[in-house]
């Protein structure tokens, strides 16, 4: 059966593969997007589509989409420390409210809601790996508090209109995804050891790479938030890759991937950087029958086949 899905933040990295990915399941999607972090041309080759709208819109400001709407996917959001470091305002303005708009959208329309929260509501964690019912060790005043705090108000907020007004909502907690369409630029390690790499200079590691991160491919985090999406459940449900690697590691297998002859540069770690993060994916499998079925080294070389393919960088 078609549903008539809302994306915000749907010109973003994740959103545009969720417009994508909607659209090829039959389904129709209105996007939502200020064009803050994320750009229209993420979802050009998508204007032609006839179930596909984009409409520009501030969520802190109004949201208004005409017609009945089954379900209403929330991401719109900044989300790399570089943008939300940047942007400290607006990243808490779009989780109080926006996520208050977007929620009142799915009351409206008696849809079903679901929020992109992430593992940074862990901070920088005592636990390891994070199930879902670990609170967290965040600092609210620290410069990564801006995202992180927005993020886990957005989840309170989500859960009061659950409890005291009976929309249908969802959490789904996002670990370090990667892929095709991450910005270069975007401070992430991934897509800045690739542009790094393609450009043959010096890969710029945090600290001496030991701290740890669980990447997953954008294609399985997808699957994994449509799984939870179409299910009855509330969550919070993580979503990511158990695979953890060090920033080392990682750095090393771009420089192969990429065939660069590259050396590594350590540089300072930012403040409050987490020193491990492994999703607990228990119950994603329980509930949602999900495990990511892609291999880093597959997933790597996608995301770099795709970064050659970007004008803004050099040829390797
Ligand atoms: P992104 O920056 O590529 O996309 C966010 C989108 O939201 C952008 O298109 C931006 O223009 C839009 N946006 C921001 N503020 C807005 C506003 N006020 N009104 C309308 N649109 C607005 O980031 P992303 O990596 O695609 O992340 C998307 C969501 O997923 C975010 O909510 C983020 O917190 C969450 N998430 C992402 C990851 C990841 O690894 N990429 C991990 C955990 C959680």
């Amino acid at each position: 059966m078609q549903i008539h899905a809302v994306v915000t933040g749907g010109a973003g990295f994740l959103g545009s593969h969720l417009c994508e990915r909607l659209l090829d399941d039959g389904h129709r999607v209105t996007c939502l997007d200020n064009f803050l972090t994320g750009k229209p041309e993420n979802v050009a080759h998508l204007l032609e589509h006839p179930d596909f709208t984009l409409t520009r819109c501030d969520l802190t400001e109004f949201v208004h989409v005409p017609g009945p709407v089954d379900l209403v996917l929330h991401f719109a959001s900044p989300a790399s420390p570089i943008d939300y470091l940047r942007l400290p305002i607006q990243t808490l303005k779009v989780g109080a409210i926006g996520t208050w708009h977007a929620l009142g959208l799915a009351k409206e329309k008696g849809a079903r809601f679901l929020l992109a929260s992430t593992s940074e509501v862990y901070g920088d964690p005592q636990v390891h790996p994070q199930p879902e019912d670990y609170w967290g060790h965040v600092n609210p005043i620290g410069p990564r508090g801006v995202y992180d705090e927005s993020k886990r108000y957005a989840e309170a907020l989500t859960t009061a209109y659950r409890d005291a007004e009976g929309v249908d909502t969802a959490i789904v907690r996002i670990f370090n995804t990667y892929g095709p369409r991450m910005r270069p630029n975007d401070g992430r390690a991934i897509p800045t050891f690739i542009r790094q790499g393609l450009a043959g200079e010096p890969l710029t590691v945090a600290g001496d790479g030991s701290q740890t991160r669980s990447v997953c491919h954008v294609s399985d985090t997808v699957d994994g938030i449509l799984r939870l999406a179409a299910s009855p459940h509330p969550g919070p449900v993580n979503i990511g890759n158990p695979d953890e690697r060090s920033v080392l590691r990682i750095a090393q297998d771009v420089i192969a991937a990429t065939g660069s002859r590259s050396t590594i540069e350590f540089v300072d770690r930012p403040v409050d950087d987490p020193g491990v993060r492994r999703p607990d994916t228990t119950l994603a499998e329980k509930l949602l029958s999900w495990k990511p079925a892609i291999d880093w080294r597959e997933g790597l070389s996608d995301t770099v086949a795709w970064f050659r393919t970007e004008p803004e960088l050099p040829e390797p």
